[in-house]
């Protein structure tokens, strides 16, 4: 048996020996686990193992679904134990994109959304400026042919009093199509955005409830993939419109209704006004089902069904705030609505999944 005091002397001079190899600066214990799993005692994959763990574990800017992303590229970089110079690059390029992805979706979404605004507002432009020219043209002809100046005058007038009202229903029509989602013709982000800026405010200061599902669309891809993108755009569209039918059958007491918007992509929220997050689960509840039991079917260019019966769910996330916590911010609404999401994508999809602390 050795004695206590040799003991003492050789784990002394293992640390010893460690730290000679060793140059990374972090603890110990940590050093020790990435020697087990067999990183490199090289800097550069021990800071990013690091880094990449940090993010995962700190960064509460991430949404649940970067998180796992993150998860599974440090997962698979530990299990299949390539320390090369590529795959370092290769890495730190996939960790880059998991966590631009949001932001890049976003612009781009808003740069279609604005490109398609001003193409639409173009047009009425060209269209208005012709209209312009037509008013014009008849006067002239009018003053050609000698007619009585008075007249003109007075039809002029009339003219160019038809053509202010039109304008002003463009104005009209363009504030629409900027709060409209071109595909679904829900609400979009935009107007998504500041209804729930607007209403937390309004909810906080009457002290009153509100909640919000997030919900999204189960393998999406793989339906994209199974029947292609123009039958995934109809499903849109038609989850789209049984959110619209279900929102229209609860009109609420103060005559406020649901608010369903097209959050993007295969995402849609629902904002409920007046309920805290129990309430707003069994409506949600009640929707999953709707849409579970929709019979969805494709046709062809001619109408004719050529396939039925085919199934889509749903999961769903949902957050709300209590009158009582008056500190919940926007962001954190939204944020407890998507972890709420991805624990029901997590367990098993095709259900609602409640986030009881909000702020927490
Ligand atoms: P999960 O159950 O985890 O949500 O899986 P998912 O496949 O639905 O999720 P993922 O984020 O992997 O894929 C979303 C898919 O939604 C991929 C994308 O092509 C599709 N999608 C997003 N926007 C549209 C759209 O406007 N039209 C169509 N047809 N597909 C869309
Ligand atoms: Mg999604
Ligand atoms: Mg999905």
């Amino acid at each position: 048996m050795a004695l206590p005091g040799l003991k003492k002397i050789e784990k002394t001079e293992n640390k010893a020996a460690y730290r000679n190899h060793c140059d990374f600066s972090c603890s110990e214990r940590l050093c020790d686990t990435m020697d087990k799993i067999g990183v490199p005692r090289e800097d550069k994959w021990r800071t990013l193992i690091l880094y990449m763990r940090g993010l995962k574990d700190y960064n509460n800017n991430l949404t649940m679904k970067q998180r796992g992303q993150l998860q599974k590229l440090l997962l698979d970089l530990i299990r299949n134990k390539e320390f090369s110079n590529s795959r370092y690059d290769e890495v730190l390029q996939q960790n880059d994109s998991i966590l631009y992805a949001p932001y890049i979706e976003k612009l781009e979404d808003a740069v279609d959304e604005s490109e398609k605004l001003l193409m639409d507002f173009q047009q009425l432009m060209q269209k208005r400026r012709g209209d312009v020219n037509k008013v014009g043209r008849a006067a002239q002809i009018g003053i050609d042919q000698g007619r009585d100046p008075r007249k003109l005058i007075s039809n002029l007038r009339v003219a160019l009093h038809d053509l202010v009202s039109v304008m002003d229903s463009d104005v009209a029509t363009l504030h629409h199509l900027a709060k409209t989602d071109g595909l679904t013709g829900l609400y979009n982000r935009r107007a998504f955005d500041e209804y729930l800026l607007k209403s937390v405010v309004m909810a906080q200061s009457n002290s009153r409830p509100l909640s919000l599902v997030l919900l999204d669309i189960d393998h999406f891809k793989k339906f994209n993939d199974t029947y292609g993108h123009r039958i995934g755009d109809q499903a849109l569209t038609t989850v789209a419109t049984i959110m619209k039918h279900f929102v229209k059958s609860f009109q609420l007491e103060d005559n406020t209704s649901f608010f369903p918007a097209r959050y993007g992509g295969e995402e849609f929220v629902l904002v409920i006004p007046g309920s805290g997050p129990e309430e707003a689960g069994d409506y949600a509840e009640k929707l999953r089902k709707r849409i579970e039991s929709y019979n969805f079917l494709i046709r062809n260019s001619n109408g004719k069904i050529v396939k039925e019966s085919i199934r889509i769910t749903a999961s769903m996330g949902v957050a709300g705030i209590s009158p009582t916590e008056t500190a919940s911010s926007v962001e954190e609404l939204i944020d407890a609505a998507d972890r709420a999401l991805y624990e029901a994508k997590t367990n098993g999809r095709n259900r609602v999944n409640i986030w009881r602390d909000v702020s927490g």
